[in-house]
């Protein structure tokens, strides 16, 4: 039996849910209850377990047979590209490896794997096996939240990130959620040093989910996730520098220390706030409820969603 998100089970003609959207990865679950105990994740040992929930989606169960045809069907219905997230269980890489060495069995889709590894050997043992990426998460960029949500030493973890980052240039991707207390300024001075290591991040906006020890927490407000999203797409794609960015005594950012008709011009398309992270990965509905405030689009913005998210953003800068 694998995990895989109700959206994509209703993309591979497992299920005959109707969908808002459909994503155009295939997401996977592996394993039941996870290792780290942390206190925004449905999962994390020690809180109130939800084995069929990962963030706000569900994980219903599948028998492995099935999964061979469901992929040939998504691909067909636009899939490109398959996520297999595996909670941390310690009991070493060997069962991670057999799982993405059988999902290359049956399907030529790239593979990105988000797990916990210990070091850069089990990072190499799964590209060797057929990996096409691995994402080592970050989720908390302020050190001592990370520290208090999620255990252990920031740091440590990303000494792990940055070293594989170095020896597999191009193939690591990494997580981070906004809005579990950070300032914006200390979340772009690790984007900027993630990016500068050739990391592609999938930014996340953080969700309160009930059984969790944050569910009483509030999700960030979306003028300030619009000015991280804008933030990372301007340094991904060399358009600004980081050194150039003004922040508030708050930390808040005030200005990206570029002109404001050239700021239009680069965030004009809306590419910005479109769901970031590996190729392809859009993860309708992750970080939001369909009808409600979209963080993440999922897919190409209307012009009426353009122009409201570059509002937004236009009326919270200084400069
Ligand atoms: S960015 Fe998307 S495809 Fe990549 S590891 Fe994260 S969820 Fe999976």
């Amino acid at each position: 039996m694998i995990r895989i998100s109700a959206g994509s089970a209703a993309c591979m003609g497992l299920t005959t849910n109707k969908m808002d959207a459909y994503p155009t990865t295939a997401y996977f679950l592996s394993g039941n209850s996870c290792r780290m105990g942390c206190s925004f994740c449905p999962q994390g040992s020690g809180n109130n377990v939800i084995l069929d929930r990962l963030g706000r989606v569900n994980w219903p169960e599948f028998a492995w047979e099935s999964v061979k045809e469901g992929l040939h069907r998504a691909e067909k219905n636009g899939t490109r590209r398959i996520c297999l997230q595996s909670v941390r269980h310690d009991i070493g890489i060997e069962p991670l490896l057999k799982l993405v060495k059988r999902f290359k069995e049956i399907s030529d889709l790239p593979l990105s794997l988000s797990a916990w590894i210990k070091d850069q050997d089990e990072a190499t043992a799964l590209f060797k096996a057929g990996a096409d990426r691995i994402s080592v998460s970050i989720d908390v960029v302020d050190p001592d939240l990370y520290r208090t949500y999620k255990g252990g030493s920031l740091e440590e973890r990303l000494d792990l990130l940055l070293g594989c980052a170095k020896e597999l240039p191009g193939k690591m991707s990494t997580h981070i959620i906004c809005g579990l207390g950070e300032s914006e300024k200390e979340a772009f001075g690790l984007i900027d040093r993630l990016v500068k290591a050739g990391i592609t991040i999938a930014l996340f906006a953080f969700v309160p989910l009930k059984g969790t020890p944050l569910e009483r927490g509030s999700p960030p407000p979306v003028e300030s996730y619009r000015r991280v999203q804008a933030g990372y797409f301007l340094l991904e794609e060399a358009l600004a520098e980081y050194e150039s960015f003004k922040f508030d005594e708050r930390g808040r950012l005030i200005s990206f220390g570029i002109p404001k008709s050239r700021l239009r011009k680069h965030l004009y398309p809306g590419t910005a706030f479109q769901t970031s992270g590996c190729p392809d990965c859009n993860r309708p509905f992750y970080n939001e409820r369909p009808g409600g405030i979209i963080y993440n689009y999922h897919r190409p913005l209307s012009k009426k969603e353009r122009a409201a998210g570059l509002e937004l953003l236009f009326k919270s800068l200084q400069e």
